[in-house]
């Protein structure tokens, strides 16, 4: 994805796509010291900028990294690199990483670099409308004292892309992934939700991200007086739920009409939810707080 016209923000500078390049010897490629968000701009805004900054800063601290710019300065820079795509529907990548001043496990002595880059991204499932088929992942989300879960950061891709990659190479569009105790978790850049008995039950997030969408859909739920349960969910559970859907920044609302042996017909709850999700992206900050979304 390096050979395109563009401007990326580079430490504080926009500078052309193709020369927006690393070290071999970086850190963050060595070690897995990187942090990124993916935020979604509608209407030349990005739905909720300021928690993904935030949550890119908080992401960094669990990875003992401090970012050198405040979250004000992330916002704006997000906003003019936004501004320098001519995009007014895009896909936002901040990426924060450990450089190549030095090498060793010890990375205090490396700067924390940050960029943005802005591109086209249009839906993450192409044709989900009928529901996607998800395959149930060899590779589980690990303990939270195995890994800093709660960070969004570049190692823990790991585990998702080789679960993505064998449940492609079966013919599925993505994998759920269970944690470590075989409960459910998400998908593999993507929370998960489940109709069960007309209410909204999704998993606990303990040991993996607490999505900014996933925070999203379930307050949508709520004024929309459904029920929304949170808690430990096993697989076998999924026998019971007649609808499911999976929320993310890039997946927005994706129904699933199957994982592994389970069915599910994507129905009124995930069809109202995908809608009132649609509509509150494209409203002002402002009118997305007055409806406590
Ligand atoms: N889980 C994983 C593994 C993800 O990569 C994402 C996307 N960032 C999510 C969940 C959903 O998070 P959000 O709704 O904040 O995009």
């Amino acid at each position: 994805y390096d050979d395109r016209d563009g401007l990326i923000w580079v430490d504080g500078v926009l500078r052309p796509w193709r020369e927006a390049k690393l070290h071999v010897l970086t850190h963050g490629l060595h070690y897995g010291s990187a942090v990124f968000e993916g935020e979604r701009a509608y209407n030349g805004h990005v739905f909720k900028l300021t928690e993904h900054s935030q949550r890119l800063l908080d992401s960094a601290r669990i990875m003992d990294m401090t970012i050198p710019w405040t979250l004000e300065e992330i916002d704006e820079a997000t906003r003019a690199t936004l501004a320098a795509s001519g995009l007014q529907d895009a896909y936002v990548r901040p990426i924060a990483w450990r450089g190549s001043e030095m090498m060793g496990v010890a990375g205090q002595k490396n700067t924390i670099h940050l960029a943005i880059a802005v591109w086209e991204w249009g839906a993450y499932f192409p044709d989900r409308m009928k529901g996607i088929r998800l395959d149930i992942g060899e590779w589980r989300r690990p303990h939270p004292k195995t890994a800093p879960t709660a960070a969004k950061a570049t190692g823990l891709y790991m585990i998702a892309t080789l679960n993505k990659h064998a449940a492609e190479a079966k013919g599925y569009a993505d994998a759920l992934m269970l944690d470590w105790r075989g409960q459910v978790a998400e998908a593999t850049g993507a929370n998960i939700f489940f109709v069960i008995d007309g209410e909204l039950h999704t998993p606990l997030p303990d040991c993996f991200l607490d999505g900014i969408t996933r925070r999203t859909v379930m307050r949508l739920a709520r004024n929309r007086q459904m029920k929304v349960v949170e808690r430990a969910i096993m697989p076998e559970e999924m026998a019971r739920a007649t609808e499911c859907f999976l929320t993310g920044t890039a997946a927005e609302v994706t129904p699933v009409a199957e994982i592994g042996p389970y069915r599910f017909t994507p129905g009124d709850i995930t069809r109202t939810l995908l809608e009132d999700y649609e509509r509150t992206v494209r409203m002002t900050p402002e009118e997305v707080a007055r409806i406590a979304a």
